[in-house]
């Protein structure tokens, strides 16, 4: 199947208002003309100079979402163009952000990462340390961030029983956090090429597609 083929199988099962992110990290710029050509419109991307370098190379009406662990010092690379970080886990890369986005005259977007997982490996707040950060307030003092929601990486497990309990568990916390903000607040990323149908059942409005669209990396 080709790569149209495949996003067009995908977009027939998600529900009206839930986006795509068309995941394409380490997949050449072709693969993303390829899906461009075929309508998609927002790409994901987990390292600050492969995406810059995309960015260069493909049209301009891209969405760029950031959705790897970012480093404080790499931000600079993509502020002047990113339209989301989805894997924002700590307040010194949210006042890293704020600064560059500043700079830049621009708003970024981004959704704050909670680690639900069992694995130790994945980033992310914790629930208990997400919500204190959130009721600090210390995010009504960035101007240059709109938070839209948040985003999380379920265990990686053929046991459907620990996906659905992470699901519920960012469900929960999402409806939780929800209070804080404005009505911008409206995303919930969970979902991969994996688990993305169950996703959908615990109210994601983003899923993050990576294989299912674009075949296995090549790291
Ligand atoms: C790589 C990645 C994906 C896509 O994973 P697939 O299994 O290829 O769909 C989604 N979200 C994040 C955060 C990723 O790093």
């Amino acid at each position: 199947m080709s790569v149209s083929e495949r996003l067009h199988k995908i977009l027939d099962t998600l529900p009206e208002g839930v986006k795509l992110v068309a995941v394409s990290k380490f997949h050449p710029a072709e693969r993303l003309q390829e899906a461009y050509d075929a309508g998609q419109r927002i790409f994901g991307e987990s390292r600050p100079q492969e995406m810059a370098a995309k960015y260069e190379q493909l049209p301009a009406d891209i969405e760029w979402h950031m959705i790897g662990h970012l480093q404080t010092n790499k931000v600079k690379m993509i502020a002047p163009f990113v339209a989301m970080i989805s894997s924002v886990d700590s307040e010194r890369l949210i006042e890293e952000i704020e600064r560059q986005a500043a700079r830049n005259n621009r708003t970024i977007e981004i959704l704050l990462e909670a680690h639900v997982a069992d694995e130790q490996t994945k980033s992310g707040w914790s629930p208990d340390e997400l919500k204190a950060y959130v009721a600090s307030g210390a995010l009504a003092a960035m101007p240059h961030i709109r938070v839209r929601g948040l985003m999380t990486i379920a265990t990686n497990t053929d046991n459907e029983g620990i996906i659905r309990r992470d699901f519920q568990h960012i469900r929960d916390l999402f409806e939780e956090l929800k209070s804080h903000f404005d009505s911008n607040f409206d995303t919930l990323s969970i979902g991969m090429s994996d688990d993305y149908p169950i996703a959908l059942e615990y109210g994601s409005t983003m899923v993050r597609i990576g294989t299912a669209i674009f075949g296995a990396r090549e790291y």
